[in-house]
């Protein structure tokens, strides 16, 4: 049998929507392309699956929920190791297919898709962990608690990681005793249909994990299915409002795990060279298309000219190119509509009186990639509180950085905006580090580094970043409900309306 992967790197691949352990062909004509961005040329399609093919897959899922959830915790636990190592003998496979579809380097996906096999097996570990309580309460009852997984989920996921935010959201959701549907974003929908076939050859029943692919409209058919009883999405801010407001008046639980504008302070007393190298990976790894890109790049005065002089020097020194290539350090944006994206924002910026210091050369690209959606990391110093640049997420590598003087400076630019998730303070004095996360709005904080992410370290946003967690104890936990049972062990029983006084 042909390796899954290895079919759907086959360009014009298009096998159908994946659900009940099948692929299935959509009950509509309507196809969604898929680009290859580094060359600017479409790679295969997908099916743009209706409601008809959502409701299949939700009853897919829900088909498969008394037994998955039924499963002593040591047996999904073991399916879980299973999927983990199945994964891991498909790491070179997976991590091609991403970076075709993505445009991201493959060095950057091949170390990405090294670590996926550990979140499905810290979940798998952390499942069999799960204890509930146990009181004795006043009046002679002996309370307990329970755990439930919540029923058939939905997990509506973002193009810029589609397998990692993917197996964060599934790791916790089957260890908890889930099953799921997925709806992976329209212009990276290829690896999680991939990730959905290992599920089943890792002997996963069929139904567990199911795939939709399509776009906003097949994930609102999705949030809007009666037997979805929890939705986690990874995307925009717009997105995380409006899934918010379908969950709302459905009374069901939602993640949103949604856009941010990183803050980054570098203090004076920071060691400079180890700042410079933080900000580069915080600003253009992944061509800078991260939620928690830094893009707000916050400098004090007294090293400000020696930080951007030498942080635009290693930015135009960083390789554009073939994703493919051992050499390449950074691809193109995901789509034309990114690219022009960007250019607007660079536009604006020079007229709102920033200073472009990296970027500025011209793009030559083998004739190949010429057609690619390729912008060099572009950095503009003495960007103002009030510019676009310092104030909006661009989601490419376009950053800003501006000058503070004191503490309070730093922090009154860092809170600008109604964003809260990721923020990178650096400084060799630790309690000055401390404060200043301590005032820094924000879910994520990260103090002499940026941008790291394990399986165990919690991950979310507050205000317009969202709400609730990836990772941790908290991620298994969102994707339970916990029951408490009441127990009488006091002998006979109360009469209220023959007299007794007992009362709760
Ligand atoms: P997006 O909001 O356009 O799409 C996300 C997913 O939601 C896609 O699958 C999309 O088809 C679906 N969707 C769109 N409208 C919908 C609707 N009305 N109902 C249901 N589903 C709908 O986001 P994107 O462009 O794919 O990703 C980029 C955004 O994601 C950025 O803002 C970025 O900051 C954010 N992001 C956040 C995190 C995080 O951890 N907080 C991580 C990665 C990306």
């Amino acid at each position: 049998m042909q390796n899954i992967i290895e079919e759907l790197l086959v360009p014009e691949t298009n096998k159908g929507l994946f659900y009940g352990g099948a692929f299935h062909a959509a009950s509509q004509p309507g196809e969604i392309v898929v680009m290859n961005p580094a060359k600017g040329i479409r790679f295969t399609t997908v099916p743009d699956a209706s409601p008809q093919d959502v409701a299949a897959a939700v009853a897919a899922a829900r088909t498969a929920f008394p037994g998955w959830s039924g499963l002593d915790a040591f047996d999904r636990s073991k399916h879980l190791r299973a999927f983990a190592e199945v994964v891991r003998d498909n790491i070179p496979l997976l991590a091609i297919l991403e970076s075709t579809v993505t445009g991201r380097s493959l060095r950057e996906m091949t170390a990405q898709m090294g670590r996926i096999p550990e979140w499905l097996e810290y979940f798998a570990g952390i499942a069999l962990g799960l204890e509930g309580e146990s009181n004795v309460v006043k009046g002679g009852y002996v309370t307990l608690t329970q755990y439930e997984p919540l029923g058939p989920v939905a997990l509506l996921t973002p193009w810029n990681h589609p397998v990692l935010i993917l197996i964060k959201k599934l790791a916790a959701a089957l260890a908890a005793g889930n099953t799921c549907v997925i709806k992976p974003s329209e212009l990276a929908p290829v690896s999680p249909l991939a990730i959905a076939v290992l599920a089943k050859q890792a002997g996963l029943p069929d139904g567990v994990v199911n795939v939709v692919t399509g776009g906003p409209a097949t994930g609102a058919a999705l949030c809007a299915a009666d037997d979805i009883h929890y939705i986690d999405l990874t995307g925009g801010t717009d997105t995380g409002r409006k899934v918010a407001s379908v969950a709302g008046q459905r009374l069901i639980k939602s993640t949103l795990e949604l856009g941010g504008k990183t803050p980054v302070v570098v203090c004076e007393d920071a060691e400079i060279d180890a700042a410079v190298a933080g900000v580069l990976f915080a600003a253009f790894v992944a061509s800078g298309q991260t939620c928690v890109a830094g893009s707000r790049i916050l400098v004090h005065s007294q090293i400000y000219d020696t930080f951007v002089q030498r942080l635009a020097a290693r930015a135009d020194q960083i390789e554009l190119g073939d994703p493919m290539k051992d050499s390449t350090q950074m691809g193109p944006v995901i789509s034309q509509a990114a690219l022009e994206r960007c250019h607007r924002f660079i536009a604006t910026a020079h007229s709102e009186g920033g200073r472009q210091v990296a970027g500025t050369q011209a793009l030559e690209m083998p004739s190949e990639f010429a057609k690619g959606y390729y912008i060099r990391p572009t950095v503009f110093a003495d960007v103002r509180p009030d510019h676009q640049l310092f104030q909006e997420e661009v989601f490419g590598p376009v950053i800003s950085i501006t000058r503070f003087e004191t503490d309070d400076q730093a922090i009154a630019l860092a809170n600008t905006g109604d964003f809260g998730l990721g923020v990178s303070i650096w400084s060799r004095d630790i309690a000055r580090a401390h404060r200043l996360s301590r005032h820094i709005r924000g879910g994520i904080i990260w103090l002499n580094d940026h941008h790291r992410n394990d399986p165990r370290s919690v991950w979310g946003g507050v205000k317009d970043s969202g709400f609730g967690k990836e990772n941790g104890w908290d991620a298994l936990r969102g994707y339970l409900s916990k029951k408490s049972v009441v127990i009488r062990t006091e002998p006979g029983y109360d009469d209220w309306f023959a007299g007794s006084n007992r009362y709760g």
